[in-house]
């Protein structure tokens, strides 16, 4: 789950770690109020969950409440990379020394957390890392031990970073990877983490996601959802325990078990197709269960066929047939099935669905190199 930048900075706060607080506003006139609250130059800046804001004109400074309405009324309503601007947050404009990166990440490949730095903070992170990854700076901290001051120190001297401003920013890295920690989080990043002209580190613009399958242990974290900022399918899909991914591609996927549905996906691209959608119906799959997963994947208009790939093994075949019948037989779609269903009972349910008219098949390549000659002949 994602979360807002000044949700994050509130996080961060509760941490320890310095933030440049300001006022959250949805209209021009509560954004003028706020500027007039704090005085000064103000920086008003668009609460979407995206990042790249400050180069799509979300980020704008503002001398006087009256330039601060007129920022907003340009910046709210604003499309930023496909998320509509409705919240804007009203801060002080802070005079910057220098800009830093700093992240925290789940380091799968290390089977570690990673503390990532880098000197050329404030641009686009992964355009360091794709350019001039030499400019990244890494630690890894063991998550039974977290994170050492040393190591917090030796990313400090890796980034250049004066010895009297040393000991200030290893706390701060120290207490981000805290938030993280404590927070069930996947990714909690600063970007700019700022040297300000007096010498004080701020963290200027924060991020941090939030792993869904912790969120239990937060009830207050999950809260902080954003229902504007949910894709309606996904939050439909999370409501009757399914685990759905949007994606960009023409074939819909409807799989029993996470592992089955990521192979599948990779079956897919292996044939030249590219997946609409990741769809983990439960290793269950109850005939409920498939309906509902079914008009999920056809509410994507992109979709120009289907591939149900189920194995049956605590449900039966024949009940998985059944169901599908029962949901094709209500939703009645309009575009081309590709079915494979082994397991439990699997004559019995293959002879259901073939009875019917559906096409069923035996192994993965077969299935993904149907389904995707099928989306290309809808398609054309
Ligand atoms: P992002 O583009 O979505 O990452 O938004 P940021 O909040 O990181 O802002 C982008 C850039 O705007 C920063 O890297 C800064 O250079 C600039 N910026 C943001 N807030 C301030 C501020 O208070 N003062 C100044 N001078 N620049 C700011
Ligand atoms: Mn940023």
């Amino acid at each position: 789950m994602n979360i807002h930048e000044y949700q994050a900075a509130e996080i961060l706060k509760r941490h320890g770690i310095p933030i440049n607080t300001g006022i959250v506003a949805t209209t021009p006139d509560e954004v003028a109020a706020a500027a007039e609250q704090l005085g000064g130059t103000v920086v008003v800046k668009a609460q979407v969950h995206t990042g790249g804001r400050g180069k799509a004109g979300g980020v704008k400074l503002a001398g006087s409440p009256a330039e601060a309405r007129e920022v907003a009324s340009r910046i709210l309503g604003m499309d930023i990379r496909g998320h509509t601007v409705h919240k804007v947050l009203v801060a002080p404009a802070v005079p910057i020394e220098r800009e830093y990166y700093l992240g925290v990440v789940i380091d799968r490949a290390a089977r570690g957390i990673t503390i990532m730095g880098s000197s050329a903070g404030g641009v686009d992170i992964e355009e360091v890392a794709r350019e001039t990854p030499e400019q990244i700076h890494r630690e890894l901290a063991d998550p039974f031990l977290g994170l050492h001051d040393f190591q917090a120190r030796r990313l400090a001297f890796a980034l250049g970073i004066e010895p009297d401003l040393v000991p200030g920013f290893a706390r701060l890295a120290r207490q981000l990877y805290q938030a993280f920690f404590d927070s069930d989080a996947s990714l909690a990043e600063i970007n700019p983490l700022v040297l300000t002209k007096d010498r004080a580190w701020l963290a200027l613009d924060s991020k941090i996601t939030i792993d869904d399958s912790a969120l239990v242990r937060h009830p207050d974290l999950e809260q902080l959802r954003d229902l504007q900022e949910e894709n309606p399918t996904e939050m439909a899909a999370r409501a009757a325990g399914l685990s759905f991914v949007k994606l960009d591609g023409t074939i819909g996927c409807v799989v029993n078990g996470a592992g089955l549905s990521m192979a599948t996906m990779d079956a897919i691209k292996h044939y030249g197709g590219e997946p609409a959608n990741f769809l983990d119906v439960g290793g269950g799959a109850s005939a409920e269960q498939v309906e509902t997963a079914l008009r999920l994947v056809l509410a994507d208009p992109n979709v120009r066929a289907v591939l149900v790939n189920i194995f049956g093994g605590i449900t039966r075949c024949d009940v998985v047939a059944q169901g599908l019948l029962a949901a094709m037989e209500a939703i009645k779609p309009t575009v081309p099935f590709v079915i494979r269903l082994v397991g439990t009972n699997q004559e019995a349910g293959r002879a259901m669905l073939a009875e019917a008219g559906l096409t069923v098949v035996d192994t993965m390549p077969e299935a993904a190199q149907r389904v995707v000659a099928a989306a290309k002949g809808a398609a054309a």
